[in-house]
């Protein structure tokens, strides 16, 4: 937990959220500013600042499994995209590491991002 992370502060509930699923040590959350017509974030619920402090494989395994997890619960997301940015001149801005899910639209609408 860091008192200063927004990501700590919504696992908290002392900010809000539209959680969309949940697990012991996994919350996803629709993106405040979706880039694709389904953006959630995947987020450890213990606070790693980036992918490189994210030392436990046990977590790191989560996150792909819930992504396999929410599009087998539903058929519109069977096709996704991951993505993770990894420090500033990537393009990371929170820095409690996540996973972008990405779904419902085509490729062609992620040139900007990949
Ligand atoms: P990144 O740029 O990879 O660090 O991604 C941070 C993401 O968090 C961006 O896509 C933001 O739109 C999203 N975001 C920022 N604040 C919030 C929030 N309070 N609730 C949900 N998503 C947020
Ligand atoms: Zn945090």
């Amino acid at each position: 937990m860091n008192t200063e992370c927004i990501f700590c502060k919504i696992i908290t509930g002392e900010l809000s959220a539209d959680k969309v699923a949940e697990s012991d040590n996994i919350i996803v959350i629709k993106d405040k500013f979706p880039k694709a017509s389904v953006h959630y974030l995947i987020i450890p619920k213990q606070h790693y600042r980036d992918l490189l402090e994210l030392d436990d494989c046990s977590v790191s395994g989560s996150l792909i499994q819930m992504a396999r997890s929410l599009s087998e619960h539903n058929s519109e997301l069977r096709d996704f995209k991951l993505l993770i940015n990894n420090g500033y001149s990537m393009g990371q801005r929170v820095f409690h590491v996540h996973m972008h899910f990405l779904a419902g639209s085509k490729i062609s609408d992620f040139e900007n991002l990949i």
